[in-house]
């Protein structure tokens, strides 16, 4: 049924009203859903795919509206549990006037780090296609064994493992814990999305653009298809038979939230009808256009969830920049 099964954290994000401030300057902030693995699971409905959302929020007000919204964009909820305990997750966050990214986490733990193995909807998991998780997930327990234990079960029941590292280091303990506990569950994944700022992290600022080292230090065996989005450049890939970039379009930057989740649920919506398009460079060219058109239109608007564009918007917009 070209399923696409995304795990991990679905929260609140408190941004600003007015932009270019840091959170102690914000005057006022508005409430916008967010959690990457949810953007992307979102983001595959409104291309017209098929998507389901495994996580927890908080039995409040915060995590109710979080259900409504996956349900609303069509979006199978029936994995997401509710914790009678812990609150749904809140992250405010800012892009101050220097262009500096401040966040402040509520986590003290927050629902979503409380999903238990036994909440896990094992026939759900064997739906799918292509299972999709980051790594905000291993961070804590008992979600970080949760988590593995889903990606094993996806895994023997034969889904893709798709994996975007996602780095929020104020999450994690120390930088080195963020680099050892993301590069854990590196050579599991068939599939893995990273942005350069995260390879740099990951492997040293210097190295960033030779091809060598990347493939070097992040390609593993059994990796299908590595992708490195460059921002408004597009997007670098790496598989076992080619390599190149495929840039984006030009478009008129409102706020970039969401990007990456839009390339990444681009990319899996033509994966999950199409899981050997890595192996003809044409038709994986394709779809890296098609997830960068994808991207590119989230970034014309505010917000993550609401500015993700339609399969219809996605199809107009290749037709007219390729006329
Ligand atoms: P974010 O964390 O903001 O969601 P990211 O850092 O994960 O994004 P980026 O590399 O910034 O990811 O962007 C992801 C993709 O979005 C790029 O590969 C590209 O296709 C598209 N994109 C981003 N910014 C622009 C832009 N200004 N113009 C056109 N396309 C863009």
């Amino acid at each position: 049924s070209n399923l696409v099964v995304c795990f991990g954290e679905m929260l609140i994000d408190f941004i600003p009203t007015v932009g270019g401030v840091s959170l102690a300057e914000a005057p006022a902030f508005e409430k916008a859903p967010g959690g990457a693995p949810a953007n992307v699971a979102v983001c595959i409905s409104k291309l017209g795919g098929s998507s389901a959302f495994i996580g927890k929020v908080g039995e409040d007000e915060f995590g109710r509206m979080l259900a409504d919204i996956l349900k609303k964009h069509n979006v199978d909820n029936s994995g997401l549990r509710f914790d009678h305990d812990a609150r749904t997750a809140l992250a405010f966050v800012t892009l101050t006037a220097e262009g500096e990214r401040e966040f402040v986490f509520f986590r003290n733990p927050s629902a979503d780090m409380l999903l238990r193995e036994s909440e896990l909807d094992i026939e759900l998991i064997k739906k799918a296609t292509i299972f999709h998780y980051g790594s905000i997930s291993l961070i804590d327990e008992p979600c970080r064994s949760t988590q593995l234990a889903a990606m094993d079960i996806a895994k023997r029941s034969g889904s893709i493992l798709s994996y975007d590292p996602n780095l929020r280091l104020p999450l994690w303990p120390s930088e080195d814990a963020a680099r050892s506990g993301i590069m854990s569950v590196w050579n599991l994944a068939d599939i893995i999305k990273i942005s350069e700022d995260e390879i740099s992290f990951l492997i040293g600022a210097d190295d960033l653009n030779d091809d060598e080292v990347v493939l070097k230090r992040l390609f593993h065996p059994n990796l299908k298809l590595l992708l490195v989005t460059e921002g408004s450049a597009g997007c670098r890939y790496y598989t076992k038979e080619f390599k190149g970039r495929v840039n984006s379009i030009k478009v008129k930057a409102v706020d970039t939230t969401g990007a990456g989740d839009a390339f990444t649920g681009g990319i899996l919506k033509c994966l999950a009808s199409d899981g050997d398009l890595y192996q003809d460079e044409k038709r994986l060219r394709e779809a890296i256009f098609f997830a960068n058109v994808c991207a590119a239109l989230t970034v014309t608007g505010k917000g993550g969830i609401p500015a993700l564009p339609t399969q219809d918007a996605v199809q107009r917009t290749i037709t007219e920049v390729t006329a």
